[in-house]
């Protein structure tokens, strides 16, 4: 251990640990722009810079190792002018819109300016409008907002896709994809990793905020909303409520307020997605079809497959993602049995990811989703329509897509598809009495492994959340190192609770709070807690298939909720 003072406070931390390390030990905040926990760590910002004793000048204290006997000061004269000049600096550059900038009043350059004093135009305006890249269906950049703290290339790098990078030098310098081309025509998945890492308003969304308006207020048109599992778990971070508070009477009830419209739980199609999965799982294990087979649910790991791994697409379940087995069941269960033209009805899903907005533009999927709303755009149109959500009392669900399982909640974080499928495999092939927890698939860690005898049978499980995580699991199975049955795969890592389109969370709270175990607590908190554990418990899901689709892997089910995948070549 070394021993050392912040601010004359005495801390001791492990040998090679930074001073903004031992600051946090010390409660001591230093400010931070390029550094982002697990995803950067270069002290290129020079937001965080220090006094300490025994360095010349002021030093990085995200990357500055500590010393025996260091004194460190964090908060002297010089540090502050040293940092009112980085942030004045940046403001030189950048486009100052900031009253109608997405991320108003939640912006790391908006908040530093304030805390620092920074005149906005100290060293005058001097940037050239950069075009703004909105062609992709999930994220749009604007350059003329950039801070250049390369906090997205490392996402996107930890990725391993590298679609956007730092080109060309000194003052020219911008971040861009290769060849200069829009974000639309390169290999990236659509994860948004890169837009939940930016630290101001230079990468959001693709806003479907406008259409969902004007669907609502359409006389037309009938507007329902369905709401993916790990967004009751995060939207009330929008709203100050603390990381890991379920919100799910507050969202149906504020949904419902926005206006004439419908609200559905997408946990049943969660479980809908997983008796179709479990089936077809098993029907690959009878009739020795394509193992080990990889889950579908997640469309930022599906294309990262058409791009990647091409090879291993029949090895991908073809059952459609919950989003779009809802819309599907919507669009002609729903429509025929309430007289409605489906052209009429305005499907609405509400998710924490941007890839699904890519999704619902996919050819076999064109026209059963009418708009993806990502859980920050929904806690937008709330705040439009001047909800009290803190205070609003809860509402339910509509029927009948209200109740659903705890095999559906788990859907949202790394682990939960694949546990909630062995739930139903296990049924399956135990019958009652089979075990409902698989506890070795829950967790944080990138790559999980298990192996289950379920019914006689010996099935052996990975899973993996992160694309990172993904592609060595991938090379182990075109290697045939490991004799897997059944894979889970989610883009980001920790799965959907730590999605592209999730709240935006302040430096302070993302460098110290464990977003994605606190978030999935909640979920499983929900499983926990619900009066049915397995999908293959859910009434709609029953009723679903006693009146339309008959049973699982049915004509009618691969027709509705089936689908198919093609190698990409460029995009
Ligand atoms: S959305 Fe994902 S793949 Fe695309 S640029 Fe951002 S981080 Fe990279
Ligand atoms: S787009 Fe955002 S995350 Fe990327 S370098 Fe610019 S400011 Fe940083
Ligand atoms: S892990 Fe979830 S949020 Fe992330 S891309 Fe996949 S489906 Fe979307």
């Amino acid at each position: 251990m070394v021993n050392l003072k912040i601010n004359g406070i005495p801390v001791s931390v492990p040998e090679g640990s930074t001073i903004l390390q031992a600051a946090k030990l010390a409660n001591v905040r230093i400010p931070t722009l390029c550094y982002l926990k697990d995803v950067q760590c270069v002290g290129s910002c020079r937001m965080c810079l220090v006094e300490a004793t025994g360095a010349r000048g002021l030093v990085a204290a995200c990357v500055y190792p500590v010393s025996e006997g260091m004194e460190v000061r964090t908060n002297t004269p010089k540090v502050r002018k040293s940092r009112k000049t980085t942030v004045e600096l940046l403001l030189s550059t950048h486009k100052k819109k900031c009253l109608s900038c997405v991320r108003s009043m939640n912006c790391e350059l908006q908040k530093l300016a304030l805390e620092y004093n920074a005149e906005e135009d100290r060293f005058g305006t001097d940037h050239d409008e950069k075009p703004i890249d909105d062609l992709s269906a999930s994220v749009v950049r604007d350059n003329s907002k950039c801070v250049m703290c390369t906090r997205c290339v490392a996402a996107c790098n930890r990725q391993t896709i590298g679609a956007i990078g730092p080109k060309h030098r000194g003052y020219a310098k911008v971040i861009g994809s290769p060849y200069d081309v829009s974000l639309a025509f390169t290999p990236c998945v659509n994860c948004g990793q890169c837009v939940v890492a930016c630290p101001v308003g230079a990468l959001y969304e693709k806003s479907a905020v406008a259409d969902v308006w004007g669907a609502i207020v359409d006389p037309s048109k009938e507007v329902v909303f369905f709401t993916a599992p790990s967004v009751k778990a995060t939207l009330g971070e929008a709203f100050g409520l603390p990381v890991g508070t379920n919100v799910e009477g507050k969202m149906v009830a504020a949904i419902k307020q926005l206006g004439d419209v419908k609200c559905f739980n997408m946990d049943v199609t969660a479980d809908l997605t997983i008796m179709e999965e479990a089936h077809e799982l098993l029907e690959r294990i009878k009739t020795g079809g394509t193992l080990p087979m990889f889950t579908s649910c997640c469309p930022g790991w599906v294309k990262f497959a058409e791009h990647y791994y091409p090879e291993l697409l029949p090895n991908i379940s073809s059952c459609k993602s919950p989003q779009e087995m809802f819309s599907a069941v919507l669009k002609t269960w729903y429509c025929e049995k309430n007289g409605i033209k489906p052209e009429n009805l305005y499907v609405v899903s509400v998710i924490p990811c941007t890839a699904k907005k890519f999704e619902i533009t996919r050819d076999a999927l064109k026209g059963y989703t009418d708009a993806a709303l990502t859980t920050r755009e929904l806690a937008k149109m709330i705040k439009e329509a001047g909800i009290d959500f803190a205070n609003i009392p809860d509402a339910e669900f509509d029927t009948p897509f209200g109740e659903a399982s705890g095999a559906g909640a788990i859907f949202g974080t790394t682990g939960g598809v694949m546990e909630a499928a062995l739930r139903t495999a296990a049924y399956k092939l135990g019958g009652d009495g089979a075990p409902v927890e698989f506890t070795e698939v829950r967790g944080t860690k990138g790559v999980k492994e298990a192996e289950y005898t379920l019914g006689g049978k010996t099935v052996r499980v990975a899973v993996a959340s992160g694309l990172d995580n993904a592609r060595r699991l991938c090379e182990r199975v075109k290697k045939g190192e490991k004799d897997y049955t059944f894979i889970e795969i989610m883009a980001c890592p920790g799965g959907c609770i730590n999605g592209g389109g999730q709240p935006y969370v302040h430096d302070e709270i993302r460098n110290s709070v464990d977003l994605k175990t606190v978030r999935a607590q909640a979920l499983y908190d929900c499983d926990r807690e619900n009066k049915y554990r397995c999908s293959h418990e859910t009434p709609a899901v029953d009723m679903l298939y006693k009146e339309y689709f008959g049973a699982p892997l049915s004509h009618k089910s691969h027709e509705l909720l089936h689908t198919s995948y093609e190698k990409r070549e460029k995009y």
